[in-house]
């Protein structure tokens, strides 16, 4: 069943060669109690190793079976070892942090069975070797003769036909020796026993075959095998593998064992966490309460609708930025031409009465407003304290109208109503006072008021009379000029436009309709442009040479800046607006708003688009980059700590691989594979990763109430820093991925050990 043929081993030291075994050769019964009798250093535990399969020979054979086993694998002998082959070493070699019954397991739980037939086949060895009763403690609460036993039991659990014991009586006194060795004699009554001792009358007493070493060399066999006595007995060799659970388990009770470095180490390698944590929660938080303050704030603002929408395309940047072809402060003779500035920034919305019809179908309900801005000429007087003067109209701002009157209109929802009331269907002018119930000077003025302080009253009984254009304008050769005859001009006009109410943004609202100043009706807008419609003026311009017109107007230096401008809006197209306002009534309608805009635009091409400006979405992008671009960057800073951790986490488990060299060759004697021992050590990274990665999730959450409440007396914002469990998760799980790529290489370390060298470490 085994035979060892010509074995030669030798260890190589730096330059000295130790010739360990020379050319031994021996046979073994299946049933044989065999005693290796030797002095210190004759290579018996050499032999041993050899037989078990725990080291090399150099040349000859090793025969189990009758099969050569020149030509094994590293998973044959892993299994050989594991169920053919039972240990017993001198210094028993227990698994300190696991108890008794684990530790008699070991084996089969290395070769895959149920825990159920594990734990009954291990309770039957205990009480085979008498120490059933304390099968739940650890090793170093049992005495050495109660070790060795428990090292037997060990060695009988998987049943193997062949026990190797290595002086196992060597750490024992007398009596307790004598107690062992009855032990393996009734042990060898069924197997093959080869045990090595340098004790020659205990191997007289127990052994029926004394095989005597010395200095390598087999000096003698009290009982050697004939070639006729050829028992043909069969090694069955079953395949070992370690699960996960076991490996964790191990590696558990191990981590037990130290619980103050663990938790250290844990502690250490959490902080990367509890920092990108932090993070996450403050700009999660940030971000809820900045989306909440900008869907109340900016809800409402317009999305515009301008006959010059500004184009932020690749042409713009590229004519800012320089072209990449090419070369910046060149020293060639040439000049290079662009598009005009004004082509690549600006796009030429076409509203046409196409487009108008179309905005008829938008659903009215999605909208607390509409403005139509037409280009047109408001020419108002005032009669005050200075007497009759011209009002810069050009700041006005128009009141939009509220498609579907109600509760949640645009004016409802953004003013406060302070004295007056407003009158959508007169012309009318409202006054606009911001928090503090403030105006421009220059606003007043336009009041025809002056003074620090102005009450109600005075500003309700402000006068105002609008001047027609047919009535304004004069002609001057050619073309036509303003009238300077404002007395004239007021007492002939009958359009009193009376200021109608005083009001002010509400407090949440500032962002779209503060500010202050003048706003006029829609009615004001519709009686302007009805009445130039049939003018004279517009007559007289259709009929005459624009270009002589304007330019004669223009040259008039008695014009100011203003008129001109009015000239110029009032001599464009009046019959379409210039610029649409559409006042969305909440974030969703607004979402409506711009998809029934964006639909419009479908299959057009460039020049036919028309381009909208939506005023919330600018706002709430650019500060929702803004935002991001921080929160990339402090998790940047952040993830430096991770990489510490886990180049920690390397350092950890390698001296843990070097505390356990030990474990690793008994587990490796049992019939560990390579893979199995980097399950274990996996399994412990696995273990610290995940205990760090919890305990930087919730030491990170429980510092969000001390920042909140920082947060909150610095801003008054409540509540900002909200960890988010689906970030939360992601982080563990990084952190476990980083400790095992951190332990991943003492891991490969530790599986490589050479199991022989690893079982004489103390
Ligand atoms: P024994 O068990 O009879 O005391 P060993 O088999 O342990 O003897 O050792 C036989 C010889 O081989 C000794 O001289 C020992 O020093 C040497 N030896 C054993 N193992 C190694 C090793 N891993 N490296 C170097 N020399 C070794
Ligand atoms: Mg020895």
């Amino acid at each position: 069943m085994l035979e060892l043929k010509n074995i030669n081993k030798s260890y190589k030291t730096g330059d000295f060669v130790q010739q360990a075994l020379k050319d031994v050769s021996i046979k073994f019964r299946k049933n044989e109690f065999v005693a290796i009798l030797g002095a210190s250093g004759s290579g018996k535990t050499t032999l041993l190793n050899i037989i078990g399969g725990l080291d090399k020979y150099d040349s000859g054979d090793l025969i189990i079976d009758s099969e050569s086993t020149k030509k094994f694998k590293r998973e044959q002998w892993d299994s050989y070892r594991n169920n053919c082959i039972g240990f017993i070493f001198q210094s028993y070699n227990l698994i300190p942090h696991i108890s008794i019954l684990d530790n008699t397991m070991m084996g089969m739980t290395l070769s895959g069975v149920s825990y159920k037939k594990r734990v009954s086949r291990a309770r039957e060895v205990l009480k085979k070797v008498g120490l059933l009763e304390h099968a739940h403690k650890r090793p170093n609460e049992l005495s050495g003769g109660q070790m060795q036993r428990v090292a037997i039991a060990r060695a009988l659990v998987n049943d193997p036909d062949i026990i190797l014991a290595d002086e196992p009586t060597g750490a024992l006194d007398t009596k307790t020796s004598v107690q062992i060795m009855d032990l393996i004699k009734e042990i060898s009554k069924d197997k093959l026993v080869i045990m090595v001792t340098h004790n020659p009358d205990l191997a007289r007493t127990y052994a029926t075959r004394i095989i005597e070493f010395q200095d390598g060399v087999k000096l003698s066999d009290s009982n050697p095998i004939s070639e006729l006595d050829n028992a043909q007995d069969k090694l069955e060799i079953r395949k070992t593998s370690m699960s996960f659970v076991t490996a964790l388990k191990l590696s558990f009770n191990n981590i037990k064992t130290k619980k103050g470095r663990t938790l250290l180490t844990a502690f250490a390698s959490s902080i990367g966490i509890i920092g990108i944590a932090l993070i996450l929660a403050l700009s999660n938080g940030f971000k809820i309460e900045v989306d909440e303050f900008e869907r109340n704030s900016l809800s409402q603002a317009p999305i515009i609708i301008s006959s010059q929408a500004m184009n932020m395309s690749e042409d713009l940047i590229s004519n800012i930025q320089g072209d990449g072809n090419l070369e910046e402060y060149t020293s060639k003779k040439e000049v290079y031409v662009t598009d005009d500035i004004v082509d690549t920034m600006l796009h030429t919305n076409v509203i046409s009465s196409e487009y108008l019809d179309y905005l008829e179908g938008l659903d009215k309900t999605l909208l607390a407003g509409v403005s139509y801005v037409s280009a047109t000429g408001i020419n108002v007087i005032n009669d005050g304290v200075n007497g009759k003067t011209l009002v810069d109209t050009s700041m006005w701002q128009l009141l939009p109208t509220n498609p579907n009157e109600g509760e949640d209109g645009i004016i409802a929802n953004n003013y406060d109503v302070l004295a007056g009331k407003i009158n959508e269907d007169e012309p009318g002018i409202i006054l606009l006072v911001d928090r503090m119930n403030r105006i421009y000077k220059s606003t007043l003025n336009s009041l025809g008021l002056s003074g620090e302080k102005v009450s109600f009253d005075d500003i309700l009984n402000a006068k105002f009379k609008v001047i027609l254009n047919d009535s304004y304008y004069v002609k001057y050769g050619s073309a036509f000029i303003p009238s300077q005859d404002l007395d004239s001009l007021y007492d002939n006009s009958s359009i009193v436009l009376p200021v109608q109410a005083i009001v002010r943004s509400k407090e949440d609202k500032e962002v779209i309709s503060g500010g202050s100043g003048i706003i006029y009706t829609n009615e004001l807008t519709e009686l302007i442009v009805s009445n130039n419609k049939d003018s004279e003026i517009v007559k007289a311009q259709r009929e005459s040479d624009y270009n002589v017109l304007t330019n004669k107007a223009f040259d008039n230096d008695s014009m100011s800046t203003n008129t001109k401008e009015i000239m110029l809006s009032y001599l464009g197209d009046q019959s379409v607006p210039q610029v649409i306002y559409l006042y969305p009534k909440d974030f969703d309608s607004k979402e409506s708003v711009t998809s029934f805009l964006d639909k419009y635009n479908k299959g057009k091409s460039e020049k036919d688009v028309v381009e909208y400006t939506d005023m919330a979405e600018m706002i709430s992008s650019l500060s929702g980059n803004i935002m991001d671009a921080i929160t990339v960057v402090l998790i940047a800073f952040s993830s430096i700590s991770l990489v510490v951790s886990s180049i920690m986490i390397a350092i950890i488990t390698y001296i843990s691989v070097l505390e356990r060299t030990k474990e690793i060759g008994i587990l490796r004697a049992l019939g560990a594979r390579k893979k199995d021992i980097k399950r274990v050590f996996n399994a412990e990274t696995f273990l610290i990763g995940l205990t760090s990665g919890f305990l930087g999730i919730g030491i990170a959450y429980l510092l969000t109430i001390p920042v909140n409440i920082i947060i909150e007396n610095l801003s008054g914002l409540a509540n900002v820093s909200k960890l988010n469990i689906v970030h939360a998760l992601i982080l563990v799980l990084i952190n476990v991925v980083l400790t095992i790529l951190g332990g991943y290489i003492p891991a490969g370390i530790a599986s490589k050990k050479d199991p022989v060298v690893a079982l004489r470490t103390e």
